[in-house]
């Protein structure tokens, strides 16, 4: 009985990576090592060594 859990990014790929933000499962392409992180979660936390906009409060 094999369970194979879909990539909930692309669904298509196997999921072969969790999430650690929202815990979505994602195949290793759509998983960020460095993060933890899926694609999603790392593009919206924002970027961290790259020139992004800087929010001021
Ligand atoms: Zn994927
Ligand atoms: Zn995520």
């Amino acid at each position: 009985m094999s369970v194979e859990t879909l990539c909930q990014i692309c669904e298509d790929a196997r999921a072969t990576q969790q999430c650690n933000h929202c815990g979505a499962m994602v195949c290793d392409r759509h998983y960020e090592r460095e993060d933890g992180m899926c694609l999603d979660c790392s593009s919206r936390a924002g970027p961290t060594d790259t020139d992004g906009d800087t929010y001021q409060f």
